[in-house]
């Protein structure tokens, strides 16, 4: 049996905080891939798992002996409405292993079969699903944005039935914990304040190691929560990610993007977009994002009251001041990604309003996102440049105007041409997963088992800065008739 070294620490806790039970074996696991960096990054010898056994293992037919799986319990409000009950209805925390880099991080099997919070679900992933989350959980890191990752996806040889029968997957998620504002809530919501403690002082310990020095820390872990929500959100729009599904149950408090679903990047800046079916709306679109993280985090305020003062009043009084800061530290976060997106180095008063002009038009000239700031780069040194940005406009004259403007502001910053242009290519991305592309990938994959797109997709989008000849395709936004509409849960 391959020794995964796990060290548990979560079913340490109470016995309430999760459901101890072994995964249900499938007929027939294959690996369909291993993510060998993510592999090594835990320590783990990527050759040993490639094989049947580790197949065996990803799929939930073999426990490995210090794994010690649970159901974790969580509660959460989806869109809005809450459930004071969700939990982990088809996933199961396998155990944690401490990296090499010194970092714990949880292992996570998602499709493994029914648990106790299954509901009326079947506990299964298809797979169309589980590549969707493991190509775009790996873009995002590819990008450097806080997430979740993807260890690797077996197929398990049974159909899962969806509107169709499917074939069934399993993902092996790593995080750098699985507890969710609707954990925090779970508690909250039993009048459980004994747990509510013991889970901050166990997020402490995980997250916020710096706060149990200080005279309040359960405020500074609020804080710390606050802080990486707000700067995951300015980093999802800085690369035009609408994450489809913020419920309180898909908030992580390790600041980490969590659950990939019905999410997708936009392709024309429109900050009204939306893509999953099931928003109708619009309550996730882009640019509510902040609110709705904003909004999240109030939820865990809340959930945290009783563990900040012990008057009601002071509380709530603490809480105000600490969601205070949510605003700032976001704006700070958009406003300085934003700056660097168009190359600027220094800060002046002016900046906040010249990108809201070149954002605004963009809306105006459907102007696509990626590429827009991508071909920037190349205009930032020099005119010649120009003609590339000018033809995202539908009219280009919107361009010029901006551009003008542009051009004055860059006059008062250091530096060269050549290293303004570097540092805008190291910011914008000349390839996101594209929901198109993604789309194909997917179906030849599930149609026809052919990885070959899926595989060749995942090369291209880990590297996303890297501008390499030869992958056109995947830099092109959707021609009319190829644009990605809607996208769906397939839960
Ligand atoms: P999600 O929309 O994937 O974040 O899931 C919301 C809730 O539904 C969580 O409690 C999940 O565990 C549960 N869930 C989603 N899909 C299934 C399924 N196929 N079987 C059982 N529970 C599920
Ligand atoms: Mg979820």
């Amino acid at each position: 049996m391959i020794a995964f070294g796990f060290d548990n620490t979560y079913t340490r806790l109470p016995d309430r905080f999760y459901a101890r039970l072994a995964p249900t074996p499938v007929a027939n696991p294959a690996l369909v891939r291993l993510n060998a960096p993510v592999a090594r990054m835990l320590g783990l010898d990527p050759d040993a798992l490639t094989g049947p056994e580790g197949a065996a293992v990803f799929a939930g037919n073999a426990v490995p002996a210090d794994a010690d799986p649970a159901a974790l319990a969580y509660a959460g409000h989806q869109f809005g409405y809450f459930s004071p009950q969700l939990g982990d209805g088809r996933a199961l925390l396998l155990g944690e292993i401490v990296g090499r880099d010194g970092v714990r991080r949880d292992v996570q099997l998602k499709g493994s079969g029914p648990t106790p919070f299954s509901r009326n679900g079947d506990g299964r992933a298809a797979l169309g699903p589980v590549l969707r989350e493991y190509l775009i959980s790996e873009a995002m890191a590819g990008f450097g944005i806080p997430t979740t990752r993807s260890l690797a996806a077996v197929t398990t040889g049974e159909p899962v039935y969806r509107e169709t029968a499917l074939p069934g997957a399993v993902l092996t998620r790593v995080a750098a914990s699985h507890i969710r504002v609707g954990t925090f809530q779970y508690f909250a919501a039993r009048q459980d304040i004994e747990a509510v403690r013991l889970l901050a002082d166990y997020t402490i310990g995980r997250h916020d190691p710096e706060a149990k020095g200080t005279a309040d820390p359960y405020r500074a872990m609020l804080a710390g929560v606050v802080a990486r929500q707000a700067d995951l959100v300015a980093q999802w729009l800085l690369v035009g990610f609408i994450h489809g599904v913020m419920n309180t149950d898909n908030a992580a408090v390790s600041g980490e993007t969590i659950d990939y679903g019905p999410c997708a990047f936009m392709d024309a800046y429109d900050p009204g977009t939306v893509f999953s079916s099931i928003d109708e709306l619009g309550r996730y679109a882009y640019a509510n994002q902040p609110g709705i993280a904003h909004w999240n985090v109030t939820r865990l305020a809340e959930a945290l009251l009783p563990l900040l003062a012990p008057e009601t009043d002071a509380a709530v009084e603490i809480a105000k001041e600490v969601l205070a800061g949510f605003g700032p530290r976001f704006e700070a976060a958009y406003l300085g990604g934003l700056r660097r997106k168009i190359g600027l180095a220094t800060s002046e008063d002016g900046d906040g309003a010249l990108i809201k002009d070149l954002l605004s038009r963009m809306k105006d000239n459907a102007a696509d996102f990626t590429l827009t700031f991508r071909r920037l780069a190349a205009a930032a040194s020099g005119p010649e440049g120009d003609a590339a940005v000018r033809s995202e406009f539908t009219d280009p004259a919107a361009y010029d105007g901006w551009a003008s403007a542009w051009r004055s502001r860059l006059a008062r910053e250091p530096g060269a041409p050549a290293a303004r242009r570097a540092a805008m290519e190291a910011v914008n991305p000349a390839y996101i997963p594209r929901n198109h592309v993604v789309e194909e990938a997917l179906q030849a994959a599930v149609s026809r088992q052919d990885y070959g797109p899926f595989e060749a997709m995942l090369a291209v989008v880990v590297r996303p800065f890297e501008e390499r000849p030869g992958l056109e395709r995947y830099a092109t936004p959707p021609l009319p008739d190829q644009r990605v509409l809607q996208t769906f849960c397939g839960t």
